[in-house]
């Protein structure tokens, strides 16, 4: 991975980061490539050493769709924040976020997962994930046929609820996403996260390939400064592009030879 990053904006990004950013890092697709399983999705030993050796001068947030204690475990690391569950899940050593009636929706959430690992117990390549929060309905690994057959089910299962406003139905890559009813996303943890302590005063740069990470590039576009992974095309509310997460990578890195020595320690 020893290669050094060419791109043209960098030189307006060196002159911006003289004023102290906070780094938002999205993990799937951004820090590791897509899997075709969630749980093959490793975070590269030498990208978490970077990590580990940029959270020294900048607070560093790693946002996930994954569940909170997932995303945690997959990068390992204790001084930096995570956030979880598209937002709905935030801590770190200081700050933890709660959901308003966060109890009585996992209840409702438990059975609403019960009910659809029945429906899809037969599609080949399509599982739940309950990620506590939120349920996930993966057919990354589905054929067309039971794809089909999965969408019609959870269309005849969740539509309602959705119309009822009791859940929010959404849809990533290759996943469906149940999740609370409530108007919150990884834009919204952004600027949560932004007014705590560690956080004052500095302005948020966001990584992240996916269109949940729309939602937070849109949010910080007048403070801050968005960065897609993906094509060109894909850019969306980002400022930049790069291609992969070998680019973020290589990022990271050029952050680490180009931060202004005098940034200080954002956590202890
Ligand atoms: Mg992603």
């Amino acid at each position: 991975m020893d290669i050094t990053l060419h791109k043209p904006w960098l030189v307006s990004l060196k002159n911006k980061i003289h004023n102290p950013p906070a780094l938002f890092l999205d993990f799937d697709g951004t820090l590791t490539p897509i899997a075709p399983h969630p749980d093959q999705a490793l975070l590269d030993p030498s990208t978490r050493g970077l990590i580990q050796s940029l959270c020294k001068h900048l607070p560093i947030v790693v946002i996930s769709g994954r569940g909170l204690s997932d995303v945690k475990k997959r990068v390992g690391l204790s001084r930096i924040t995570y956030v979880g569950n598209h937002g709905f899940e935030i801590s770190n050593r200081k700050i933890k976020f709660q959901m308003k009636n966060e109890t009585q929706w996992r209840r409702f959430l438990k059975k609403l997962r019960s009910q659809l690992e029945e429906d899809l117990e037969n599609l080949q390549g399509v599982w739940v994930e309950d990620k506590g929060i939120t349920l996930s309905i993966h057919y990354r690994l589905a054929g067309g046929t039971a794809r089909r057959r999965a969408n019609f089910i959870l269309q005849n299962r969740v539509n309602e609820l959705n119309n009822q406003g009791k859940i929010r139905l959404s849809s990533g890559k290759a996943v469906w996403e149940i999740r609370p009813p409530i108007e919150w996303n990884k834009g919204k943890a952004v600027l949560w996260v932004l007014k705590q302590e560690g956080f004052k005063r500095r302005w948020p740069i966001y990584i992240g390939d996916d269109e949940t990470d729309q939602d937070a590039m849109r949010m910080i576009q007048k403070k801050g400064i968005g960065i897609a992974v993906g094509p060109p095309a894909q850019k969306g509310a980002a400022h930049y592009t790069l291609e992969s997460p070998r680019e973020v990578h290589h990022l990271l890195k050029w952050f680490l030879e180009n931060l202004p020595p005098s940034t200080p320690t954002a956590f202890k």
